[in-house]
């Protein structure tokens, strides 16, 4: 039987995914679950916010970020409730799951475990957990409000941290406009829609480094970037080669490695990777290779020459 462990955003991938292919858990079992997800959930959110704030000229939509991945326990099934009260100290408050090193979050001297009480004076709702299966409702609303308390670059916060209230100012940093998502699931999917870049548990384990993450973020994060949306397949195909195109660039000027994405997408090809990275809207991976493995070769010459590492002019916004 499925058991639900974290309910997400929208329904960007197929509903299947918004409960993880867990097996019910064992009693230890949901402490481990959340600690490992709390560990992906680092590294996406630090590699992603390296890319969306390193590359702000090259996104046709912005935002202010701060640097910190909100959850509440409502989010959670049933099942992990306990283990993500214990383990990440989520309440029925929006609570600060994590803080990005060398983030605006960080620098406020923000904590996990910090439950978020106003923004700007706003207060954020309080939601109990009512359904086994959990919901993404609060926890979006949450971000919204966060979102728009820093659109003016600034957000003064109420937090309360070991049952003592702090105020906070966080001084945001310009970002591309996405929200980075880990989704527990057992299919190798990746996608973005303008707002937010998903990627399942699945597809984040090929990653082996930092360099390796930013490949697959990237790829994602350039769809963002080119303001792709979901179009005729013929557009598709074209728009999956400009996102690999842009990538290594995205990767290089965030201080990652793009050399790592040719061995990534090497490896897609490889496994022959099926599902939403490849099928009939997708080109073929030796087609997404060379693509890539061009413009690793052009930022290599950009870099040797001194010079600074912008992409083609197809691929910068108009
Ligand atoms: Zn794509």
């Amino acid at each position: 039987m499925r058991k639900a462990l974290r309910s997400l955003a929208g329904a960007l991938l197929p509903g299947t995914l918004l409960v993880a292919a867990a097996p019910a858990p064992a009693a230890d079992q949901p402490a481990a679950v959340v600690r490992a997800l709390l560990a992906d959930d680092t590294a996406v959110a630090t590699v992603g916010y390296r890319l969306a704030t390193a590359n702000v000229d090259l996104c046709v939509e912005h935002m202010v970020e701060s640097g910190m991945l909100i959850e509440t326990l409502a989010q959670y099934g049933s099942d992990y409730r306990a283990a993500a009260a214990d383990i990440l100290k989520l309440t029925e408050r929006p609570t600060i799951a994590l803080v990005v090193p060398g983030s605006p979050a960080e620098r406020a001297e923000l904590q996990p475990g910090d439950a978020l009480i106003e923004a700007d004076g706003a207060p954020f709702a309080e939601t109990p957990p009512t359904i086994a299966g959990g919901t993404f409702t609060a926890v979006e609303a949450a971000m919204t409000a966060l979102d728009s308390a820093l659109a003016d670059g600034t957000a003064r916060l109420t937090v309360v941290r070991a049952g003592e209230r702090r105020t906070i100012d966080v001084i945001g940093t310009p970002a591309c406009k996405a929200r980075f998502q880990l989704i527990p699931g057992d299919d190798p999917d990746a996608v973005a829609n303008g707002t937010w870049v998903q990627l399942s548990t699945r597809m984040a384990g090929f990653a082996k480094t930092p360099d390796q993450l930013a490949a697959i973020l990237g790829h994602e994060l350039a769809h963002n970037a080119l303001g792709h949306r979901k179009s005729r397949a013929a557009i598709q195909r074209a728009q999956e080669l400009q996102a690999d195109r842009l990538m290594p660039y995205l990767m290089a000027r965030a201080g990652y490695d793009p050399a790592a994405a040719v061995g990534v997408w090497a490896s897609f090809k490889r496994r022959h990777l099926g599902g939403l990275i490849q099928d009939a809207t997708h080109p073929s991976w030796s087609e997404r290779l060379r693509a890539v493995e061009a413009e690793v070769a052009r930022i290599a010459e950009l870099k040797a020459r001194g010079e600074a590492i912008v992409p083609p002019a197809d691929l910068r916004p108009r």
